[in-house]
C-alpha cells in the first residue's frame, strides 16, 4: 500500500526543498571566532555552514567548536577569541549533498546530520537541507498513502 509513494518520494530530486543560500547564515573562513560565537548566538543556530569569498564550502562551525577553542584549564578564555580564526577550528569533513541529488540521499544522510549542505554544478554553496524538512516531506506522504 505504501510501497508505490514511499518509492516515489524517495526518487524525488532534493532541488524543492532546499532552503536557499541567501535565506542560511554562515561565516567565513577568515572571520574571526569573536564573530563567528557572535553569529551562533545571534541566530540561535547549533551549527552554520563556513563559506570562501567565492561562496564554496569549507566547513561547518559549532558554538560547541569556539568553547573547545578557548578552554583553558581553569577558565574559558573569552579574551582569545578576536585572535582566534574560523578556519582553524571548523570542522572540514563535511557531508553534503548535491542539488541534482535525490530525495532518497538526503534521507540516508540526515539520520546522522540535523542539515546538509548543498552544492550546485558548480560547486558553489547553493543552501541547506535539514532534517525538519525531511521529515515533514515524509510525514506527508505517508499520510496521503493511507488516506
Ligand atoms: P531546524 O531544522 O530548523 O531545527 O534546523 C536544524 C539546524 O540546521 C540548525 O540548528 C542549524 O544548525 C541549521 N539551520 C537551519 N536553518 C538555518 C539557516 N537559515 N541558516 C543557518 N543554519 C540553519
Amino acid at each position: 500500500m505504501l510501497s508505490t509513494n514511499n518509492k516515489e518520494l524517495l526518487d524525488v530530486p532534493i532541488k524543492d526543498f532546499i532552503i536557499s543560500s541567501e535565506k542560511v547564515a554562515h561565516v567565513q573562513s577568515g572571520n574571526s571566532a569573536e564573530h563567528a560565537l557572535l553569529v551562533l548566538t545571534r541566530t540561535g543556530y547549533s551549527a552554520i555552514p563556513v563559506l570562501d569569498i567565492k561562496y564554496r564550502l569549507q566547513g561547518l562551525l559549532s558554538s560547541k567548536m569556539i568553547t573547545e577553542a578557548i578552554l583553558g584549564l581553569e577558565r574559558i578564555e573569552y579574551d582569545r577569541l578576536p585572535d582566534i580564526k574560523v578556519d582553524d577550528i571548523m570542522q572540514k569533513e563535511v557531508a553534503y549533498l548535491k542539488v541534482t541529488d535525490t530525495f532518497k540521499r538526503a534521507l540516508d544522510l540526515v539520520i546522522n546530520h540535523a542539515f546538509l549542505c548543498v552544492i550546485d554544478e558548480e560547486g558553489t554553496f547553493a543552501g541547506i537541507m535539514t532534517r525538519r524538512v525531511i521529515l515533514k516531506q515524509l510525514k506527508k506522504y505517508i499520510y496521503q498513502s493511507e488516506g
